[in-house]
């Protein structure tokens, strides 16, 4: 059995009070009732800690060990964050005392049949800083271990998953399929995405014929084709539609963060001016002139955050894949977006700013996407309302 993780994984250190955006701002951080009892219990535990923790929490769910929520204060800070940005608990008993969300984030675990993926959120800065920075900060690595594995929080489909949604059971030669897809650096990030809805329109296809057994030959039929390059001329030959695509991307995240990210590209009469669009993208290129591997490191981190395209298990490989194309679509166009608002500045300027607003959009879209079951199927949603769920509409999205 192995770990497979990005590159950047074994040497992610959390910079606790120098964080930029702390992860103890704005969230509401998950404790089972029994994790609450063991601070409350322990031996050191002050009884100003003790106090704070029996007024911090709500419940969220009851059951055996009942879930609580972590009551923000009015500026949504943690209640137990220090002025100097440091977790109390962890400071006055030691981290063993965290509960499992936050003594894990932002790491995260899945597990396959014969593999353990680790992988962080980019909702954190810090990991958000090596995608945009590091190259090949995002490639796979492998590293033997004994079994069994047993990872705190791990995911993994249940047998009765599996036996509901056999798709499923073919998750790690999936999640290898489409990480090949996108990470190979002979075409661009965008052709890659697109070839990637191509094979998953294929792989649907199969499942929803009832030929589960027939999916690992139809990836391997899937890479012969990658391969031949077939695919490759018509997708070439997709002209771009920036007005479609800036105002559906834009509305979509507006409703999303609560930031009217159209703004910025609007005309004085509120329409959409492709020409910014245009001088926005023309300056993100210029801004990562030396770094053109940002799209595709962030690209292949919300393969592993989402669970592409097996996440949820009750929508299709197609569907679940849309998510992940206009997802990316999302923080590709607030890129463009953060580019715009630096076109005043000089170039110097310009690359620090634009990477500062995109750390932070970026968060936000993660912070978003891969923690908000709902807010996953809310998007799904609006996609098939709006039609939107159909190779031709993703190529739209990403070109
Ligand atoms: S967001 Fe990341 S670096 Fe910042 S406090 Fe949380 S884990 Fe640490």
């Amino acid at each position: 059995m192995f770990f497979r993780q990005p590159r950047y994984f074994a040497d992610f250190k959390c910079v606790g009070g120098e964080c930029p955006n702390s992860c103890c701002i704005g969230w509401a951080i998950f404790w089972n009732k029994s994790e609450i009892d063991k601070v409350i219990n322990a031996p050191n535990c002050s009884p100003e800690l003790k106090a704070l923790m029996e007024s911090s929490f709500h419940i969220i769910k009851e059951s055996d060990d009942p879930l609580y929520a972590v009551t923000l204060k009015d500026d949504r800070r943690c209640p137990f964050l220090t002025e100097d940005n440091f977790c109390r608990i962890q400071r006055e008993l030691g981290a063993e005392y965290l509960s499992d969300v936050c003594s894990i984030y932002p790491r995260a675990h899945f597990i396959t049949k014969n593999t353990c993926y680790n992988y962080c959120f980019m909702s954190c800065p810090i990991v958000m800083h090596k995608l945009l920075n590091e190259d090949r900060s995002a490639d796979l690595v492998n590293l033997r271990i004994k079994e069994p594995v047993t990872m705190k929080n791990a995911l993994k489909f249940s047998d009765k998953t599996k036996g509901e949604h056999p798709a499923t059971e073919y998750h790690e030669e999936i999640t290898e399929l489409f990480y090949d897809i996108i990470s190979d650096r002979k075409n661009s990030v965008e052709t890659n995405v697109i070839l990637g809805a191509l094979a998953a329109q294929l792989l649907t296809k199969t499942a929803d014929n009832g030929d589960y057994d027939k999916i690992p030959l139809a990836i391997q039929e899937i890479r012969k084709q990658l391969h031949s390059g077939a695919e490759l001329k018509s997708i070439e030959n997709i002209k771009p539609n920036y007005s479609l695509k800036a105002s559906t991307l834009g509305k979509f995240l507006t409703f999303f963060t609560k930031l009217n990210l159209l703004a910025p590209i609007s005309d004085e009469n509120g329409n959409i001016s492709v020409e910014l669009y245009n001088k926005g993208e023309q300056r993100l290129a210029e801004v990562y002139k030396d770094k053109t591997f940002w799209l595709r490191n962030v690209a292949l981190n919300l393969l592993l955050e989402l669970r592409v395209p097996l996440y949820p298990v009750e929508r299709n490989i197609f569907e679940n894949y849309a998510l992940y194309a206009a997802s990316l679509g999302m923080m590709k166009y607030a890129a463009v977006v953060a580019a715009v608002l630096t076109l005043g500045n000089t170039n110097d300027d310009a690359v620090k700013k634009t990477d500062e607003i995109v750390t932070t959009t970026s968060a936000i879209i993660a912070r978003n996407f891969a923690h908000s079951p709902e807010k996953v199927k809310l998007l799904l949603e609006m996609m098939e309302r709006a039609k939107f769920l159909t190779p031709a509409h993703l190529a739209l999205f990403m070109k």
